[in-house]
């Protein structure tokens, strides 16, 4: 088994990871440290959960030089809460050593992050609009950045930024490595790849992955009249201390949240139309314990390292079988155990068809099944590969 030793990384790197408590490299590590550390291009198909954030964090602090105050890496995500996430994790595994990272976003003063970068960041993660706003301005200088990593590559394309993209790589005239990090390839990528990247080594860690054997998927068989009432019993029965309960929009989040917490305490709400300040407090809180439910849009916690959730609750069953899976699995990450529980209608029994053959499983109902005369779902026949298309 590889350790953190075998890669050769200083000891300045391997006392943090200690003291972080990482035993052992996940595999995504073990195979991309290697690889990175050699300065090659690197295409990682790997998702949130499978450790890729110290993946890149671990080699690139090992590169740094503290004696030089330049941004020595730019990291590119699609949301604040990531480049927090990344910072905090970066600033972990490099503080050591004397890494300065930094995570830059808009809706923060732009005359703070100007002042931090001017005091020296070797570590930059940005969101791509508040980067081209300081690219315009001329308040950053990517002149000598040696690895541009672009995280949640997919994300960023659906989220309508493929040509922020283009731009920013297009500011890095010189020679660097470029790390492209996504959980899956749709063709925008592949083209990103094929005209930027310098013989890239394609790594796949989400194959086979699309349901791990530690996730439990169970059904809720309701009607829209009942569905609040069966959700409300739910939580008095399974009483989570993770939950992270989804709705298709910011209303019916809001609407959800204000029904629970008549009934429960530590219920919490997450969107994206709320405030940085207030999101990241919510978050922290969640992950602390400090509120056990947590009320959220896809959207707003998308990427989010909530490595603690117990439960995933679908509120709604969405009609994309990938968006169940990508739900799911924010729940048993890192081989814990967890649960996913999807409220099932009449209507969405073809959906659920199409839902069990993608993760090739039978489904476990929680209270009354649907009846007979209703379309029951078949058993899985035959596990189909998990693509999402591009
Ligand atoms: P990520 O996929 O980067 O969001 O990481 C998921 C979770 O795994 C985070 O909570 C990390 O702190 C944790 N993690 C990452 N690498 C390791 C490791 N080698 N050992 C233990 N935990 C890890």
């Amino acid at each position: 088994m590889t350790t953190f030793s075998d890669l050769g990384l200083e000891a300045l790197i391997l006392r943090a990871l200690e003291k972080m408590q990482y035993k052992e490299p996940s595999p995504v590590q073990a195979m991309a440290i290697p690889l990175i550390l050699e300065g090659r291009d690197l295409i990682a198909l790997a998702e949130t959960g499978s450790g890729k954030t110290a993946a890149c964090a671990i080699p690139v602090c090992h590169r740094i030089r503290i004696d030089d105050n330049n941004i020595q890496a730019l990291i590119v995500v699609p949301t604040r809460e990531l480049a927090l996430q990344y910072a905090t994790e970066t600033q972990k595994i490099g503080g050591i050593k004397g890494v300065k990272a930094f995570a830059l976003y808009g809706g923060e003063s732009a005359g703070m992050q100007q002042s931090k970068l001017k005091a020296g960041v070797h570590v930059l993660i940005a969101t791509p609009g508040r980067l081209i706003d300081f690219i315009y301005s001329r308040s950053i200088d990517l002149s000598n950045v040696e690895t541009l990593i672009l995280d949640e590559a997919d994300e960023m394309l659906s989220m309508g930024f493929y040509d922020d993209l283009e731009f920013i790589i297009q500011c890095l005239v010189h020679k660097h490595q470029t790390l492209l990090f996504s959980a899956t390839m749709p063709v925008q990528i592949r083209k990103i790849a094929g005209q930027h990247m310098r013989e890239p080594k394609e790594i796949t860690l989400t194959r086979g992955q699309a349901s791990p054997k530690s996730l439990e998927h169970k059904f809720v068989f309701c009607h829209s009249h009942d569905r609040d009432k069966k959700l409300i019993a739910l939580i008095k029965e399974i009483e989570p201390s993770h939950a992270l309960i989804f709705c298709k929009s910011r209303i019916e989040v809001e609407d959800l949240c204000r029904l629970l917490q008549k009934h429960y305490d530590k219920v919490d709400f997450l969107h994206a139309g709320l405030s940085q300040d207030i999101r990241n407090i919510v978050t922290n809180k969640f992950r602390n314990g400090r509120i056990t439910c947590l009320v959220a849009t896809d959207v707003a916690a998308r990427g989010l390292d909530f490595s603690k959730v117990t439960h995933v609750i679908m509120h709604h069953l969405s009609k994309d079988p990938e968006d169940y899976v990508h739900r799911s699995g924010r729940a048993g990450r890192a081989e814990r155990v967890g649960t996913s529980i999807a409220f099932v209608t009449p209507r969405d029994l073809p959906t659920l068809n199409r839902i069990l053959q993608t993760i090739a499983r039978e489904p476990i109902w929680i209270g009354e099944p649907p009846p007979p005369t209703t379309s029951t779902p078949r058993p899985p026949q035959r596990r189909r590969p998990y693509r999402r298309t591009p």
